[in-house]
């Protein structure tokens, strides 16, 4: 059996920052607190976990000590909130994150009514939707949701940073054509770009592909959905155990990659039982 990987793999610029100085400050100060996960990835969760970083659902469970706000970014009243309760906040919202808020609040700020294309649950779309302070904001995943949307004056919009590209670009082809003025706004992420050009370059070189990360990690699916689309055999798993060794006997050419939050170790771990298992 042949492994190939892509050029890069591990963490991205914005989640290597985010578990710096969330363990900087777990060295500094005992008491810290998290509101949600830092990164969507179960091994790094429990690490942080196992280090000493409690996880909270509601800011009225701490007192004192350090809030971290995740790479996905937070509501800004909330960041206000624990201010006010005279915690320490450490902002971790990547670099990126803070870039969609930012445009966000001066979209609604000028009167356009906000799109986001992205998924309405999920923390960092959560985020973005807290940043609009007049009008309305719509959130839609897929064409058939922007199909629903009502004629719309004056309008911007976004990307969650984990979108895919031809998705977004679908649907704003779509979108420009039911609005009288239109700003577009591409803020998917350049690495999660890279990470699916990479990807797709992969996938047509092997006969399957094996997608490595959180099963809640947006751009792991994202990675998961471009390699069905180009129908290859395509297996999703957050680590070596999931793998059922029976389903790879016989396949010469593996593709092995990861999201932007998986940690290079479990893809190496995975790479290592691929080669020592099979023969
Ligand atoms: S994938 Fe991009 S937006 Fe997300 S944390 Fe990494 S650098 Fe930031």
């Amino acid at each position: 059996m042949q492994i190939f990987l892509p050029e890069k793999i591990g963490f991205c610029f914005g989640v290597k920052r985010a578990l710096k100085l969330t363990l900087n400050e777990i060295k500094r100060n005992g008491k810290v607190y998290i509101l949600g996960d830092l990164i969507h990835n179960p091994q790094v969760t429990e690490n942080l976990r196992r280090r000493g970083i409690k996880s909270i659902e509601d800011l009225s469970q701490i007192r004192e000590g350090t809030l971290i706000i995740r790479s996905h970014g937070e509501d800004p009243s909330v960041i206000k909130e624990a201010r006010k309760r005279k915690l320490r906040v450490l902002d971790t919202t990547c670099p990126y994150v803070l870039r969609v808020q930012k445009i966000v609040r001066s979209l609604s700020q000028k009167s356009y009514q906000v799109i986001i294309v992205g998924t309405a649950t999920h923390p960092e779309v959560k985020g973005v939707i807290a940043n609009v302070t007049k009008g309305r904001v719509y959130v839609v995943k897929n064409s058939q949701e922007a199909e629903k949307l009502p004629f719309l004056k004056k309008v911007g919009i976004v990307a969650q940073t984990t979108e895919n590209v031809e998705n977004f670009n679908h649907i704003v082809k779509n979108l420009t054509k039911k609005t009288r003025e239109c700003r577009i706004f591409n803020t998917i992420c350049r690495i999660i770009r890279e990470r699916q050009e990479e990807t797709k370059k992969l996938a047509r070189e092997v006969e399957a592909v094996i997608v490595v990360g959180g099963h809640n990690s947006s751009n792991t699916h994202q990675l998961v959905k471009l390699c069905q689309s180009l129908e290859v055999k395509t297996c999703f798993v957050e680590k070596e155990e999931e793998l059922n060794m029976k389903e790879w006997k016989g396949i010469k050419r593996v593709g092995i990659t990861g999201g932007t939050s998986t940690p290079k170790e479990v893809i190496e771990k995975i790479k290592n039982k691929l080669l020592t298992t099979i023969y």
